[in-house]
């Protein structure tokens, strides 16, 4: 069988900096566990360009369109913020996800136990959290017609249509519970069929899937603004949260904070499967180029390296090797080691992003 294929486009600012440490796990993979993939490397956002004038080049996209999985650093940063929209870094992201029609965006919320302080809730409720948000990436609200500002009688009327076809949700339905099935086989999906026909339809749809394809996974609904509430309250009543584009985009962010930390979370953006079955899929740290820090060592690559783990369970089927990155993390975390970002009030001395990474593959090492 032919080796799995990565497409790592590293970005700009920390993009190459977190990616570097990615590679040293690749490497440790191919080592020490047998798996070897077949790594290409190209530019996205700012760095492509500055190379050829566009932020994602045709032949990029179809190398992302061909590969098993794309990891993906960060884009933007101040030198680009004046361009116009069209070529804007973050252009080149929005195309990747939209031309490889990556309809599920898996959020992870995870709390490891030695960062449970920097959460701003109380340390029980978030010690050993575990959840992960699936939000609708392609429709909904952000892309429904019509869409603008009007003008009427004597004064302006903003629109946004929010818009969801049966497929839409059944497809994000199912790729929730086929997620729930690697986990704690729970879903919650989330909407507002009180007072939303399109949530209405939304329920009925998911509740369909799960009854004729689904029934072993535990199903419950929730309006959104519960789930809000309950997030915040006991988010370790959830294993899988389902929502749409818009829900999904604020719920994701309040799940993402009861971790404490930007440079700790991974994101898994997927479609459709490919013929050889492996979805579409776009792996990514939820943090930015960070231009702040950047060329500096100091950036947390743990974001990044979680996002490599997503890929090994999600797109290789490797989720003993997946638990073996993140016990890593933790174990390295649990010693006391910290990346500037993850500096308490405790003190200490940080270390830098690449000496993160030799530790996580010294964790990894001793796990052998
Ligand atoms: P950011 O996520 O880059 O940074 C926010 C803050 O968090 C900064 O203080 C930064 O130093 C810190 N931070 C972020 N990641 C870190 C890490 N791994 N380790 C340590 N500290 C980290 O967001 P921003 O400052 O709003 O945006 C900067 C640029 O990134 C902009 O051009 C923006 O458009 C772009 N951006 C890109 C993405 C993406 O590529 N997916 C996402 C968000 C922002």
């Amino acid at each position: 069988m032919a080796n799995p294929s990565l497409l790592i486009l590293a970005g700009d600012g920390i993009g190459p900096e977190v990616m570097a440490e990615v590679k040293k796990i690749i490497a440790w993979m191919g080592a020490r566990r047998g798996v070897t993939f077949d790594v290409a490397e190209d530019l996205v956002g700012g760095s492509a360009y500055d190379k050829h004038g566009t932020p994602l080049h045709d032949d990029t996209m179809a190398k992302a369109q061909a590969v098993d999985a794309v990891l993906l650093g960060a884009v933007g940063g101040p030198k680009y913020d004046t361009l116009d929209f069209s070529v804007k870094p973050e252009r080149g992201l929005l195309r990747l996800r939209k031309e490889m029609d990556l309809f599920s965006n898996l959020r992870p919320a995870q709390c490891f136990d030695a960062l449970a302080d920097f959460s701003s809730l109380k340390k029980d409720v978030v010690a050993g959290l575990d959840i992960v948000i699936v939000r609708e990436l392609t429709s909904g609200v952000y892309f429904g017609e019509p869409r603008g500002i009007f003008t009427e009688g004597n004064e302006r009327v903003g629109i946004n249509t929010q818009r969801y076809t049966e497929s839409e949700i059944a497809r994000v339905a199912r790729s929730a519970f086929e997620l729930a099935r690697k986990r704690a086989n729970k879903v919650c999906s989330m909407e507002k069929a009180n007072v939303m026909e399109s949530g209405i339809l939304w329920r009925e749809v998911v509740q369909d899937i799960h009854d004729k394809e689904y029934p072993d996974v535990a199903l419950s609904h929730m309006y959104a603004d519960n789930g809000a509430m309950q997030l915040v309250r006991w988010p370790k009543q959830f294993d899988v949260i389902v929502t749409d584009n818009l829900f999904g985009d604020i719920l994701s962010d309040c799940a993402a904070m009861l971790t404490g930390s930007l440079g700790m979370l991974p994101s898994a953006s997927l479609g459709a499967p490919m013929a050889n079955g492996r979805p579409k899929a776009l792996y990514e740290p939820v943090h930015g180029s960070a231009p702040d820090i950047a060329g500096q060592g100091k950036a947390n690559p743990i974001a990044c390296i979680l996002s490599f783990a997503m890929a090994l369970r999600y797109s290789f089927d490797l989720g003993e090797d997946a638990a073996r990155v993140e016990k890593a993390v933790e174990q390295v975390l649990a010693n006391g080691l910290r990346t500037a970002d993850l500096m308490g009030p405790d003190g200490g001395t940080p270390i830098s992003t690449s000496q993160m990474g030799d530790a996580i593959i010294a964790a990894l090492d001793a796990s052998l």
